[in-house]
């Protein structure tokens, strides 16, 4: 226990009880994952205590000569990571850089061309509850009916229709990979800016195991949490200087304040992490683990969409097993297994509830679960679904395998 548990265990006795809820429980949502002590030690620094208005070496206060070094590693660091010609690490959360991509490059009213919320697209790519849908001007592509996959030829179509500034390639819940280059070339044919939001590849592209938006999009944004298991936090990333410019003033001043150094001393050891040769390794895993659980549950007949995974997570249609994501959710949160409840592309349920559940595999994979474990997973998913009670069986299981 830290000593401040004597001062406030109000807090940190709810802070003991949730390390519990992550030790003895399955973390199967997809963009969840478990931070290395070291990058947790950056976040819980003094650093939190400086304040640091502007970018290294350009500060609006004093005594930054510190905190300029510790993001200056965080910038060349990630553009190593991605090679990427320029970084910003100060988006507070990917939101945040999303935000600041809007700010940057379009005019309020202009017309964008995102992947449709209930296929898979993020809240800041046009929901109209969102910044996004409120102030832009939002078209939404689709995944095909038949394969599920993003429909290239409805891109196109829709970009010749409707001639958006910007068009979004990027998802919270697609499976496949996503083909960077053929979305540049439809944004070249109708002189939009590309924007490659990553959040949830993005250690995936580090390790160079998803083809790489970087030689393609104009932007690219990430979270730092994700499949990158990095703190909770934002990135920005371009090779082209200009763009890159407006961004950084879109940042700050534009809309964000002091940056938090803390966690961009976070996301530098993080970043130092996904350099080693051991991150190629964890990621390779990650994959495995996804393919490995999804065959799975198709083995036990259930529908994966798109017939699989690519990457770290798939999603699954549980309308034919009964039941609805709200429904799912709530069973496997008795069993103290955590996943997301997800829309389906061309969903029948309601969209509060969701057809589907999201399963990712970043967090089990950094506890050292392989293959063999994620068949382990779906029978106790499955047997949860079906109303079995397997909680005490997945505190065990999980037990088994150490946290960071
Ligand atoms: N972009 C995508 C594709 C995401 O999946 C997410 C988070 O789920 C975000 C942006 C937003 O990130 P944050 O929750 O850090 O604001």
């Amino acid at each position: 226990q830290p000593a401040n548990a004597e001062r406030d265990t109000a807090v940190f006795d709810l802070i003991a009880q949730e390390a519990e809820r992550q030790r003895t429980g399955l973390e199967l949502i997809a963009s969840e994952n478990f931070t290395s002590a070291a990058v947790r030690e950056a976040v819980g620094s003094v650093l939190t205590n400086k304040y640091a208005e502007g970018y290294p070496g350009k500060r609006w206060y004093g005594g930054c000569e510190i905190v300029d070094q510790v993001e200056v590693l965080a910038i060349e660091r990630a553009k190593q990571l991605f090679g990427a010609e320029w970084a910003n690490v100060q988006p507070h959360s990917g939101s945040s850089a999303n935000i600041a991509v809007y700010g940057a490059l379009l005019t309020p009213g202009d017309t964008v061309l995102g992947l449709d919320l209930s296929h898979g697209g993020h809240l800041t790519h046009g929901s109209p509850v969102n910044f996004s849908g409120k102030g832009y001007t939002i078209v939404g592509y689709k995944v095909n009916a038949d394969t599920e996959l993003i429909d290239m030829d409805n891109v196109r179509a829709l970009a010749l229709e409707h001639r958006p500034q910007m068009i979004i390639a990027g998802a919270s819940a697609y499976s496949r990979v996503i083909d960077f280059a053929a979305f540049r070339a439809i944004a070249d044919e109708v002189g939009a800016i590309l924007f490659a939001d990553i959040a949830h590849i993005a250690g995936l592209v580090a390790a160079g195991l998803h083809p790489s938006p970087l030689p393609h999009a104009h932007v690219v944004a990430s979270t730092t949490h994700k499949t990158l298991r990095g703190p909770r936090s934002g990135l920005l990333l371009s090779s082209d200087l200009d763009i890159a410019a407006k961004l950084d003033r879109a940042i700050f001043p534009g809309h964000q304040g002091g940056p938090l150094e803390h966690v961009i001393a976070g996301k530098a050891v993080a970043f130092g992490e996904a350099l080693r040769p051991e991150f190629r390794v964890y990621s390779q895993q990650v994959i495995d683990n996804a393919r490995a659980m999804a065959a799975e549950f198709q083995r036990l007949g259930y529908r994966v969409v798109s017939g699989g995974t690519d990457n770290h997570m798939f999603v699954l249609d549980i309308r034919p097993q009964g039941l609805n994501g709200t429904k799912a959710t709530r069973l496997l949160d008795a069993a103290h297994i955590t996943i997301s409840k997800s829309t389906l592309p061309y969903d029948t349920e309601k969209i509060l509830h969701g057809g589907g559940i999201r399963i990712g595999t970043p967090a089990v994979t950094t506890r050292g679960m392989v293959e063999a474990d994620m068949l382990t997973i779906a029978g106790l998913i499955d047997r949860a679904l079906k109303g079995e009670d397997v909680q005490a069986e997945v505190h065990a299981f999980a037990g088994g395998f150490p946290l960071p």
